[in-house]
């Protein structure tokens, strides 16, 4: 979750003496990534994934599962050279270890990148994904499981840990979670203690409580407690009725996901791309749905994102806007001269008082704190979703984005905003992108690294970048001594990252895969799928309801808008597979897509089906209805499909045979069909999301009381469950894989596995 520096991090009342020191130099050698790389072009399309894994310790003889503290050093071994019988497995099996936020997480990528354009490194994702799970298992005992789940069920309730600890510690000042279960790293228990430092109070989540019969509409897990003076914050205003309350950013740091990055071939395709991949991004989120229970309660909804969002806010009460807790301090701990506050008193100030914009500006005076940055509203945390278009006038010659789609509030950094325009090497929305980013203080800064080279380093950049958590990461390269061939370095980068973490590794290869192809789709095709970016954020709202995979329906740009034409992907659905491995289809249309035995579905009149015909420019889709399409507009995986078929097929299959002929890479075609199955069929709920999976589990166990709590039993058989489904173990549980997986899927799997292919 972002940049390692070793050294001594500094306290928040120290570190924000610093922060101005930062940011303008953070500038500095942004501009100077500019001056080096805007005009590299002709990059290749690589691309990699990110999986987080939780190592839970399994006891079958007491029947419990706990998240294991202490075996974080297996990090250090795998990554060590001086220890080659174990480091050397990482590298000989192309995969490479990573630290994350909880003490009990590992982070595992391809060692190298997977290049985008050949077909043979998307039917080898999946293998690289078991690789990391059999090289991480092999350095632990064989209780201790590496699970892919995106949140601990019973994360925060009494022992959770193995070994046990206490929360009394001093980073978080948690109420539940111990501090022995952040990463050791000095950063970690840093950037934990200064968010709640600059916040002026503890970070505070709270999540609706999902309502069943027996179910009492309190979180009645709050203990009274006389340790720090933050104890008293629940019963005060942090704890809202009829929510589960969470006091730390573990609850959120300490879940995991699934992030994939994408190099396209400049930075004009990659600003293209990440505004064409933004309004997915909440639909494809709700797809991969995988988080229904927090702190022992089942919750009135399915991800985990606004948990996250929460548990990494900094923002003071002025910044957010809203009234403080009794005595609390509207400015935390953010240093501004008595004047000021005497003045914001004066006033009456308070939420809303200086009109819903700008809180810095009232009569001539501004809020600044001594550093001399303004005081702003903030609407968002800083782990949210974007705030704005970066525009694609430099890709189409007739630009596609208008001005009007960037129609939030969105704060800038206003002295950024000035420096970076002055360079003309920023237009107007890119700088306002980077001028939005770095209106963020730094959260860690090691004394060490104070002092720069800002034509060589790019710490002070990263130190925000990667403090910037949303939906979408445009990421530029790094900066290279001059004379570095820098074609083989990373370019221009978009990362994307809303997406929940999937049990086993087929999904995550699925998930992956399809997020790298309709990126490669998008390229391809050029569709227009602006979208103003304040209905992308009310989708991201929906996204986060019970089922929205299937049950709700997200704004988007209206498909007859999207400068596609539907008949160049006639035929390129799921069943092109079938007619391109099957001989004797040899009849063709005009765009070489074979039609012997195709028929078309009319599934225009769906129940409840979109009009598209509407002249406005956005109308409200489903999953399903974006993923599949309709008879009126091709949905993802047509562009996919095509792509497959036209670009990505060897082309003597394409050209000379029309026919696959080998039994391998009919093989090879089958796996990506049925990755894109399962996207499709998550959409159309013929087989559960992970959430609808987990609380179905939940609510027929024979141990839950109706009350809307996950106990200690049930968590260790859902824990169970979990391993089960990890490994595909079909010899014992066929009858639950069939049901996670729906049957076409598990049947596709277990005969997978049977033949020993994967
Ligand atoms: N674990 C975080 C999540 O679930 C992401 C941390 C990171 O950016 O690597 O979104
Ligand atoms: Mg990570």
């Amino acid at each position: 979750m972002g940049l390692l520096s070793l050294g001594t991090p500094l306290d928040w009342h120290e570190l924000k003496k610093h922060n101005e020191h930062v940011r303008d130099n953070g500038i500095e050698q942004l501009i100077n990534i500019f001056r080096q790389h805007s005009a590299r072009l002709k990059d290749h399309f690589y691309w990699g994934d990110e999986v987080e894994y939780m190592l839970v310790d399994i006891d079958s003889s007491r029947k419990t599962a706990r998240l294991a503290i202490d075996k974080d050093l297996i990090l250090d071994d795998l990554n060590d050279p001086a220890k080659p019988e174990i480091s050397g497995k990482a590298i000989s099996n192309n995969v490479s270890f990573h630290p994350e936020y909880g003490r009990y997480m590992i982070e595992a990528t391809p060692l190298r990148p997977y290049d985008g354009n050949s077909l043979e490194d998307y039917v080898y994702v999946e293998e690289n994904m078991i690789k990391r799970r059999e090289v991480s298992q092999s350095e632990l005992p064989t209780n201790i499981v590496p699970l892919t789940l995106t949140t601990y069920p019973r994360m925060g309730c009494g022992d959770f840990t193995s070994p046990k600890a206490k929360p009394i510690g001093p980073a978080s000042q948690s109420l539940f979670l111990p501090d022995e279960i952040i990463n050791r790293h000095v950063r970690f228990p840093t950037l934990t203690a200064n968010i709640r430092k600059r916040r002026g109070h503890k970070v505070a989540i709270n999540l609706p409580i999902y309502p069943d019969t027996n179910t009492k509409l309190i979180d009645d897990s709050i203990p009274k407690r006389d340790l720090f003076p933050s104890d008293e914050e629940p019963f005060i205003g942090a704890s809202q009725p009829g929510h589960v309350y969470m006091d730390s950013m573990g609850f959120g740091m300490g879940s995991s996901c699934l992030q994939i990055t994408v190099q396209p071939s400049d930075i004009h395709q990659a600003r293209y791309l990440y505004d064409t991949l933004a309004p997915l991004t909440p639909i494809l989120m709700a797809v991969s749905a995988a988080a229904p229970i927090f702190k022992g309660f089942l919750v009135n909804q399915d991800v985990r994102w606004n948990v996250i969002s929460g548990a990494v806010d900094d923002r003071t009460f002025l910044e957010r806007d809203i009234k403080p807790y009794k005595g609390a301090d509207f400015f935390g701990g953010l240093d501004v001269t008595h004047e000021v506050k005497d003045h914001f008193e004066l006033l009456g100030g308070g939420p809303g008082v200086n009109g819903d914009r700008i809180i810095n500006e009232y009569g001539d005076t501004t809020i600044k704190t001594l550093d001399g940055k303004p005081v702003q509203k903030v609407p968002k945390s800083r782990y949210e979703s974007i705030d704005t278009y970066l525009g694609d006038q430099g890709y189409h010659d007739e630009p596609y984005f208008d001005k009007s789609y960037n129609d939030i509030y969105s704060p800038i950094n206003k002295k950024v905003y000035d420096k970076l325009t002055s360079t003309k090497l920023f237009d107007p929305l890119l700088a306002h992108h980077f001028a939005h980013l770095f209106i963020r203080d730094p959260l860690v800064i090691f004394s060490e690294r104070v002092n720069q080279d800002n034509t060589l380093e790019n710490d002070h950049f990263e130190n925000l970048q990667s403090t910037n958590w949303q939906t979408l990461r445009f990421k530029p390269p790094a900066l290279y001594p001059e004379g570095e061939q820098l074609s083989e370095k990373p370019g221009w980068r978009v990362e994307f990252r809303p997406l929940e973490i999937q049990l086993t590794d087929f999904e995550n290869a699925a998930y992956s895969v399809f997020i790298t192809l309709v990126s490669k789709a998008i390229l391809k095709f050029n569709p227009d799928f602006y979208t103003p970016i304040s209905k992308v954020d009310k989708n991201m709202k929906t996204a986060h309801g019970v089922d929205a995979s299937t049950d709700s329906k997200f704004w988007f740009r209206n498909p007859a808008r999207w400068r596609l034409n539907n008949e160049d992907f006639k035929g390129y659905d799921l069943t092109w597979f079938d007619r391109f491995v099957n001989d004797g289809n040899d009849l063709f249309d005009d765009n070489g897509v074979y039609l012997n035995g195709y028929v078309e579905v009319n599934n225009d009149v769906v129940e409840n089906g979109t009009d598209v015909s509407d002249a406005c420019n956005d109308v409200k889709l489903s999953a399903l209805e974006l993923i599949d399409g309709l008879d009126s507009f091709p949905g993802l995986i047509k562009l996919v499909v095509k792509l497959i078929a036209t670009e990505l097929i060897p082309s003597n299959w394409q050209n000379k045979s029309h026919h696959c002929k080998s039994r391998q890479f009919a093989r090879e075609l089958e796996l990506l069909r049925n990755y894109l199955k399962l996207i499709s069929f998550r959409a159309s709920g013929k087989i559960p999301t992970i959430a609808r999976f987990l609380r179905d589990f939940v609510l027929r166990h024979p141990d839950y009381k109706q009350d809307s709590k996950v106990s200690d039993r049930i968590n260790y058989d859902l824990v169970q469950a979990s391993v089960a489904i990890t490994n595909l173990d079909f010899k014992h549980h066929n009858d639950l894989l069939e049901e996670y997986f729906g049957e076409e899927i598990a049947g596709f799997l277990s005969a997978r596995s049977a033949a020993g292919i994967a």
